[in-house]
């Protein structure tokens, strides 16, 4: 089933957003908004981001009792977001996640390949999907951006169901107007027919974003985006109601602007109106 989303993206030329979460709000947004636009949704957790939640198993828990709760019907899926351990992607694995990243980029290639595919191995046996990334995602095209005969032969070695590639995006805020490798992601395409990743979707424009699209990314990562817009508005509303104390006035604040943000990125993507009956949603 889980293979299944991210397979109809791949046959349908259509790309599903990560969000990443932090807390209970951004998890009820989120999911929420998703749910309003019948999209389906990676929900991305960090290592640190999961420590915070206290835990893998809790943010399985909180996740699944706020879906219920919410009546949410989209598919979804716990993506744990750049781990680099093996140990680390068991953990979140045994704790119900639906999907890991392990991370080996800043080893070598056959360290990588060696590294993922015990992975994998460990994954596939737990029904759970594997994103594995090569070359170094960031903003240095010259020295980091993947080679297609990397991409080739990682994709033969290993048995990863999503593969993040690096193509001049850069995770975080851009300090200078990146360059995306449109002809490099057709090129990775063609030759592993994978579903493609691209991190760093925060401050790429909708034009770049859809043309990704349209070259062979199926899943786009968003974190800074949603970040800056959540603490703008909040920031604003605490300025204009200096005499608040509620805790839950002051932190869903900002979680409209996020609204706006998600909604403007589902319609991006199209991914919207995707919503078919799950039996393991
Ligand atoms: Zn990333």
């Amino acid at each position: 089933m889980k293979n299944k989303i991210i397979q109809d993206a791949l046959i349908n030329n259509y790309a599903i957003p990560q969000f990443n979460i932090n807390n209970l709000e951004w998890i009820k947004t989120i999911l929420s908004e998703c749910n309003n636009l019948n999209s389906p949704v990676i929900l991305g957790v960090s290592t640190s981001a999961a420590k915070y939640m206290c835990g893998y198993k809790n943010v399985v828990n909180m996740v699944n009792n706020i879906k219920e709760y919410l009546n949410i019907k989209i598919p979804t899926i716990i993506h744990l977001d750049h781990a680099t351990t093996y140990e680390e992607c068991v953990s979140a694995i045994d704790a119900g996640f639906d999907s890991v990243m392990i991370d080996a980029s800043s080893s070598l290639l056959t360290d990588n390949i060696k590294l993922t595919n015990q992975v994998c191995n460990y994954a596939h046996k737990h029904n759970v999907l594997v994103e594995a990334e090569i070359g170094h995602i960031s903003e240095d095209i010259n020295i980091n951006c993947t080679s297609v005969e990397d991409a080739n032969n990682f994709y033969k070695q290993t048995d990863i169901d999503l593969l993040a590639a690096a193509v001049g995006t850069a995770h975080g805020c851009y300090n200078v107007k990146p360059h995306i490798q449109y002809d490099l992601i057709t090129k990775i395409k063609e030759s592993t027919n994978l579903p493609l990743v691209l991190h760093g979707g925060s401050g790429l424009s909708d034009e770049c974003l859809k043309k990704c699209i349209k070259n062979g990314i199926n899943k786009i990562n968003f974190n800074t985006e949603l970040q800056l817009a959540w603490s703008k508005e909040l920031k604003s509303y605490l300025k204009e109601n200096k005499d608040v104390y509620d805790p839950r006035k002051i932190i869903t604040a900002g979680c409209n602007s996020m609204q706006e943000v998600i909604r403007h990125y589902i319609k991006i993507l199209g991914s919207f109106d995707r919503y078919y009956e799950t039996d393991n949603n």
